[in-house]
């Protein structure tokens, strides 16, 4: 999953050959961190 730099949708689907925003149109995404629940030290 994507996320639009400019609006902070989500975007679910991304076509390779079609990287955009296609809520606004921005083309600057970066990869959505997945809600994995990480490893806690209890130090
Ligand atoms: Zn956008």
């Amino acid at each position: 999953m994507y996320i639009c730099w400019k609006c902070k949708k989500s975007i679910k689907q991304l076509d390779e050959s079609f990287v955009r925003c296609p809520y606004c149109g921005c083309r600057a995404l970066f990869k959505e961190r997945q809600p994995i629940a990480k490893e806690v030290k209890a130090d």
